[in-house]
């Protein structure tokens, strides 16, 4: 999928090599995997009846690949690779995943005023970040930006849901990567719920849901890395029992040219990359579909109007904001409770 690799990854190691240090390892089965070009991880207390380590990989690898197989912008036969490539005005059957998070991507798109857009497929790609990515970063014309600028009212797309289907009245470029890891994730915690697993944590690219307890009996620990580009460092700690965490931020996925980073989300507004001084936004939902794309709706809104969209929404959110000196934490009162320090986690 689009979030690459480059993002992944990187996102990915840090948040493990925390969980090493003081999730309780001796009491957790850790099994792992990759899709949508990132890796998945999943810590269980318990493996349940029937099955061992092995068979549970595959069965989460299982609903992985369908995701993966639904919303993937870099596979030509995925849902919404068919939804893109299909003509204006025609129905495209798809699964009911799609429907699913299409309905669900609607309500953020509208109740964050359009900052959370996921038809920017066509500026997502003109600046690069897309499957087709130049090997060299260009900055697109003010003609190109405006062109495909018109293209992106996502609120035009159409919706249907027996048979599960998309529409698009106008052009549109869908992308869903904004919303999809958190999708994933929400899926394999549904599996592991339904094999009644009771104690998990599941986290694919750095977005995690977790229920119950680690293997030291304690809230599980999830920590927010420090928003640079080496980042193998926490910045804070969440310590969490249920519910969902979702990261976004302009640290990881981004190309510099002339001395400016370009960072891969979008501003809808302008058609550009965003510029604020914010570094990272995390964000706590019940499901992480929830908490991933409003953190990429916060990410786009900057520190202020981010906070107060948070407030809104009645989400704990967690920003660290570039600063003249380095970095700054600002969070809302809801989030407080969940906050650890880095020392405090890695004592178990
Ligand atoms: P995330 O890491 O969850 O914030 O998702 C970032 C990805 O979402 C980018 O790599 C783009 O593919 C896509 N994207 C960029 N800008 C936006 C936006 N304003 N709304 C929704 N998706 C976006
Ligand atoms: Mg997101």
């Amino acid at each position: 999928m689009r979030w690459l690799a480059r993002a992944g990854l990187a996102i990915a190691f840090p948040l493990l090599l925390l969980l090493a240090g003081c999730q309780g390892n001796e009491g957790v089965t850790r099994l792992s995997g990759t899709t949508m070009g990132t890796l998945w991880h999943v810590s269980v207390v318990d493996v349940p009846e029937g099955y061992s380590a092995k068979s549970l990989t595959a069965a989460i690898q299982q609903v992985l690949d369908e995701v993966n197989e639904r919303f993937s912008t870099y596979r030509p036969s995925s849902d919404v690779e068919r939804v893109n490539a299909a003509p204006v005005g025609k129905w495209v059957p798809v699964s009911g995943q799609v429907v699913a998070v299409a309905r669900f991507s609607e309500k953020i798109y509208r109740d964050s005023g359009g900052a959370f857009n996921p038809a920017v497929g066509a500026l997502v790609n003109l600046w690069g970040f897309g499957p087709n990515a130049p090997p060299e970063p260009r900055i697109p014309s003010d003609e190109a930006i405006a062109k495909a600028r018109a293209s992106i009212d996502y609120g035009k797309l159409a919706i249907r849901d027996e048979p599960p289907a998309l529409m698009k009245p106008v052009p549109l470029t869908l992308d869903y990567s904004a919303v999809a890891k958190g999708y994933g994730v929400d899926r394999v915690a549904e599996r592991l719920d339904e094999l009644g697993v009771s104690d998990y944590l599941v986290e694919v690219g750095g977005e995690v849901r977790v229920r119950g307890h680690n293997g030291h009996g304690k809230p599980w620990r999830i920590g927010i890395d420090t928003p640079d580009v080496i980042g193998d460092e926490a910045y804070a700690a969440i310590a969490m029992s249920t519910g969902a965490v979702a990261t976004s931020g302009d640290y990881r996925n981004y190309f510099d040219k002339d001395g400016k980073r370009y960072s891969h989300t979008i501003d809808p507004v302008t058609g550009r990359p965003i510029t604020h001084n914010l570094a990272s936004v995390t964000v706590i939902a019940t499901t992480c579909m929830d908490a991933d794309a409003v953190a990429t709706a916060i990410d786009v809104l900057g520190p202020e109007r981010g906070l107060a969209y948070a407030k809104k929404r009645a989400l704990p959110v967690y920003l660290i904001v570039k600063t003249a000196n380095g970095f700054e934490q600002r969070y809302s009162v809801s989030m407080k409770s969940y906050l650890r320090t880095p020392e405090q986690t890695a004592s178990g």
